[in-house]
């Protein structure tokens, strides 16, 4: 043995940034204004919790749910969670009463703590979750008076006053599982996948990398991410070990309130899905000298594609530079990334085309390794011509779902991951679609995504969902639900000829439906299911069958 066995334990982590930036602030927006912590009273809070949550019964490997915005005490929950060895079982806030139930049900969870006013949807279960022996309520102004019946019931700051300080991390094994996260269940029932201290030790490092996020103990980062979805893309984790400034949003999520708080926090780096990046982008032009943004670099953009001209606003108008990230729930979640130049060949592109690069999902992480197949798990070529599905292998991508058996979801030991798309010579995924969202006509592929890209990069249209609508002759044909910009008038004969600029006549879509929004998953991206669901609900049909 040459080198030392140490094992990859987040417990090596998660207390740097308080020793070597203790004032380091972590910033949480409230009701009146924000509330600050500085990293050395946040790693004591943690710990604190750590010991309350062991006198509570919560022991190595027991999952603690959190039912929580993104804040400070949910920090301090990622931290004391991970470092007793406990699982972090993060609650999406915003998912049905029906899908929780099963979800808390299905992990055991023994503990939840949760936001105060998130209680109501709780309550929706009180009598249905018999594995929650404690609910430790987080209050903020305004919420004083909650109240619960879902389990004993304890304030935040009750259950960790007095403890001490300091909690003796336990050795564990590097493969012991750390977080648990159902995804959002676009198919059937929700499915938990466990994260491992190894894995997200790994990803932790490798979303730091200056050709990932290119984060820094600098850096004043602004997870808009929940952190309920997919461990807040590893950004919580990341700020715990470099000690950089965390700018949390809490539940005002309200774009201009976004803006605000970016702008008088300094933040530098933020990550959030498109559908946030495009509110933020008409708040700010609505008040285009009301923020000074001048210290925000990068914006970090994944869960959904983004579509080029919001890439090319972000830098034209602000020079932020948006980063593409793609992943899942099962890949923890980053698996690829784009910048403007990742690679030596990239330095001296045009704007056009180092944006360009943006709008490609991007190239593999370091130790992962990613590959487009044929139906019969044949290895298709990396010419940007071939199009096939993505299957993805390395040390933070899913193995297996939480007791939860899904051969189809596997190959070997390849994760098969439900995205179609090409990869070019330079090595850089572009996604077509999801194979469950692909519109096939005749037998061919048309990608919504190319579609809404399009179509949004019109002026007037803020945003542009393509579905599939069944079709006796084609098997289905596109149609595409439009939301125009505030007093924009622009009629569906606009928009078709705008598409056949760019597609050919079989890929236009049959109709154009303007519509006053489009229903959004829990973790905020257009809800495809919904919306052909609605579509079926009203009995509609495409024009040429009415
Ligand atoms: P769900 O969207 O099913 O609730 P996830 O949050 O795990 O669950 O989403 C993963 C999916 O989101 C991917 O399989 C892919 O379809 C989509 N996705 C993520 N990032 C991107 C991206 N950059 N471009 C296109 N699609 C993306």
């Amino acid at each position: 043995m040459a080198m030392q066995r140490t094992p990859l334990l987040m417990s090596r982590l998660i207390d740097r940034g308080a020793e070597l930036a203790p004032n380091v602030e972590i910033v949480t927006a409230t009701a009146s204004g924000t509330r600050r912590h500085t990293y050395a009273e946040s790693r004591n809070r943690a710990h604190q919790l750590a010991h309350a949550l062991a006198d509570a019964g919560v022991g190595i490997g027991d999952r603690v749910g959190t039912f929580m915005w993104n804040g400070s005490r949910h920090l301090e929950a990622y931290h004391a969670v991970a470092g007793m060895g406990a699982v972090l079982h993060t609650l999406n806030i915003r998912l049905s009463a029906h899908d929780l139930e099963y979800i808390i049900n299905h992990a055991e969870d023994k503990v939840i703590i949760a936001d105060a006013d998130a209680l109501p949807l709780l309550e929706a279960i009180a009598g249905r979750i018999p594995s929650v022996q404690k609910v430790v309520v987080a209050v903020e102004d305004g919420f004083e008076d909650w109240h619960t019946t879902v389990a004993p019931a304890e304030d935040y700051e009750a259950f960790i006053a007095g403890k001490p300080t300091r909690y003796e991390w336990p050795a564990i094994a590097e493969t012991a599982p750390l977080g648990l996260c159902y995804t959002s269940g676009t198919t059937g029932r929700p499915k938990g996948v466990e994260y491992e201290h190894r894995s997200q030790y790994l990803h932790t490092m490798a979303i730091c990398m200056t050709d990932s996020m290119g984060l820094s103990a600098t850096d004043a980062v602004c997870g808009i991410v929940p952190m309920f979805h997919v461990m807040g893309w590893g950004m919580p984790w990341a700020g715990l070990m470099l000690g950089c400034k965390q700018v949390m949003p809490h539940r005002f999520m309200d774009p201009a309130r976004i803006l605000r708080l970016m702008a008088d926090e300094g933040v530098t780096l933020s990550a959030g899905v498109p559908t946030i990046w495009q509110g933020v982008k008409a708040a700010y032009e609505a008040n285009p000298s009301g923020y000074d943004l001048s210290q925000l670099s990068r914006l970090t953009c994944g869960g959904a594609a983004p579509p080029p001209s919001l890439i090319r606003w972000y830098w034209d108008a602000l020079g932020v530079e948006m980063i593409q990230g793609w992943g899942m729930t099962e890949t923890s979640p980053l698996a690829t990334l784009s910048r403007r130049v990742m690679q030596r060949a990239h330095i001296d592109l045009s704007p056009d085309e180092q944006s360009a690069n943006v709008a490609k999902a991007g190239q593999v992480m370091p130790g992962l390794e990613l590959g487009i197949f044929d139906d019969d798990f044949n290895r298709l070529p990396h010419d940007g011509e071939a199009v096939g599905e993505i299957l993805v292998r390395g040390p933070w991508i899913c193995a297996e779902y939480y007791q939860n058996p899904q051969p189809d979801s596997f190959h070997d030991d390849w994760l098969i991951t439900g995205d179609v798309g090409k990869i070019d010579a330079d090595g850089y995924v572009i996604i077509s679609d999801r194979s469950k969202d692909l519109v096939k006509s005749g037998g061919e592929w048309i990608s919504s995504v190319d579609l809404e890209n399009h179509i949004v990069a019109l002026p007037g249209v803020a945003q542009a969902c393509v579905v599939a609508q069944p079709h006796p002759r084609w098997g289905e044909r596109p149609v595409a639900l439009v939301i125009l910009d505030d007093g924009a008038d622009v009629p569906e004969a606009r928009i078709l000829e705008h598409c056949a600029t760019a597609f050919a006549k079989w890929q236009l879509p049959d109709d154009v439906l303007h519509v006053k929004d489009i229903p959004l998953t829990s973790t905020g991206k257009m809800d495809k299911k919904t919306v052909r669901a609605g579509l079926a609900a009203e009995g509609y049909k495409l024009p040429s069958l009415r």
